[in-house]
C-alpha cells in the first residue's frame, strides 16, 4: 500500500481531503463497524451513528467519552490554548533549554523503516507536531497537524489494519492505560510494530490529568502482549534531576513569567547536567532514575 506524505491534502477548490489510506481504516467508534466516509462525514451502517468531517478531519469520539465527556473541563481549555497558541519563540526557547535529552529520534526511525512500506502509522496522541511525515495523527481534539480525532480507549480504527502505532507520553494521561494498550494491539496487523514512551521520574503534569508512572518492569508488563524489540532510558537520570530542581525551586509561584525566568536561568546553570545524560543514561541502573521510558515491541504473528 503506497502511503502519501501528506495524510491531508488540500484540493484547488481550498477543501481538505482526507488520504484514501485513513479513511480505508476508519471504523465506529462504538460498535467498530467500518465506516462509510464522505467529504463531510462518517456513517456507521450497524449502529447508526454519524461523525461530522471538518477540513478532512474526521471526529470520530465514542459515546461519553471516558476521558472527555466534559469539554468544559478547565485543565482540557489550557492544553487546548496553549497547543494552539504557543508563540513560536517559545517553542524554540523550550526546544533549546529543554530539561533532557531525548534519545528517541533513532526509535521513531526504525517504526518508520518497518512499517511505512505497508500502511499506516498511527501516532496515538499525535499533535501538535508531527514527529514524521509518515505518522497520521490522532488526538482527542482537533489540534493542529491531527488527522483523526478519537479516544485512545476506544480507537476508531478496524482491527488488524494498521502497520505501526506509536505512542509517546500519552498513557499518564489516560485513566485506564490498559485499555489503551488493548486497542493498540487489536488495531496493529500481526507481525506489526508499537513504539511507546512513558515518563518515570518526572513531576506531576496534568494535560488534561495526570494519574500514573511506571517503572521499566512496569512498562514491560503493561506491554507483555507484545515481543519485545528494545526497552529502555528515553531520557536519562540527569534530565530528572534537572525537573526536580526546577519544579521545586518554581513551587511557590504562579506568574507565568517569573517561573519561565527561574527555569530559564537553571537550565543554563545545569546545561553540563543535561550533557552529562550522553554518558549516564546508558549506564546499566540508568533506567532506575530514568525521567523517560521506552518499549518497541512487535504483535506475534
Ligand atoms: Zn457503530
Amino acid at each position: 500500500m503506497e502511503v502519501t506524505h501528506m495524510v491531508r491534502s488540500k484540493e484547488p477548490t481550498g477543501l481538505f481531503m482526507m488520504s484514501e489510506s485513513v479513511a480505508s481504516v476508519l471504523a465506529c467508534p462504538d460498535c467498530r463497524e467500518k465506516l462509510v466516509v464522505s467529504e463531510i462525514r462518517c456513517d456507521c451502517t450497524k449502529c447508526g451513528r454519524s461523525f461530522p468531517v471538518v477540513e478532512g478531519v474526521p471526529f470520530l469520539l465514542p459515546q461519553g467519552s471516558a476521558m472527555f465527556a466534559d469539554r468544559s473541563d478547565n485543565l482540557f481549555r489550557r492544553m487546548d490554548g496553549e497547543y494552539r497558541h504557543t508563540p513560536g519563540w517559545i517553542k524554540s526557547a523550550k526546544t533549546i533549554l529543554s530539561g533532557g535529552l531525548h534519545f528517541g529520534q533513532k526509535h521513531f526511525d526504525t517504526i518508520v523503516q518497518k512499517s511505512a512500506s505497508s500502511g499506516i502509522i498511527l501516532n496515538v496522541g499525535g499533535g501538535p507536531t508531527r514527529e514524521r511525515p509518515q505518522f497520521t495523527n490522532l488526538n482527542i481534539s482537533n489540534f493542529p497537524n491531527v488527522d483523526v480525532v478519537g479516544d485512545a480507549h476506544m480507537l476508531p480504527v478496524l482491527s488488524n489494519s494498521v502497520a505501526g502505532v506509536v505512542c509517546c507520553a500519552v498513557l499518564e494521561h489516560v485513566r485506564e492505560p490498559i485499555r489503551c494498550v488493548n486497542e493498540m494491539l487489536r488495531v496493529l496487523m500481526p507481525g506489526g510494530h508499537v513504539y511507546i514512551e512513558i515518563p518515570f521520574m518526572q513531576h506531576f503534569h496534568g494535560y488534561p490529568d495526570d494519574y500514573q508512572r511506571w517503572t521499566l518492569h512496569g512498562l514491560r508488563y503493561l506491554m507483555r502482549m507484545f515481543q519485545e524489540v528494545e526497552a529502555g532510558v528515553i531520557l536519562g537520570p540527569g534530565a530528572s534531576l534537572i525537573e526536580v530542581f526546577d519544579s521545586y525551586l518554581t513551587l511557590p509561584f504562579k506568574n507565568q513569567i517569573a517561573i519561565y525566568a527561574i527555569k530559564g536561568f537553571l537550565r543554563v546553570c545545569l546545561l553540563p547536567v543535561k550533557y552529562l545524560d550522553i554518558i549516564m543514561a546508558k549506564t546499566p541502573a540508568a533506567h532506575t532514575l530514568a525521567s523517560g521510558l521506552f518499549f518497541l515491541g512487535q504483535k506475534v504473528r
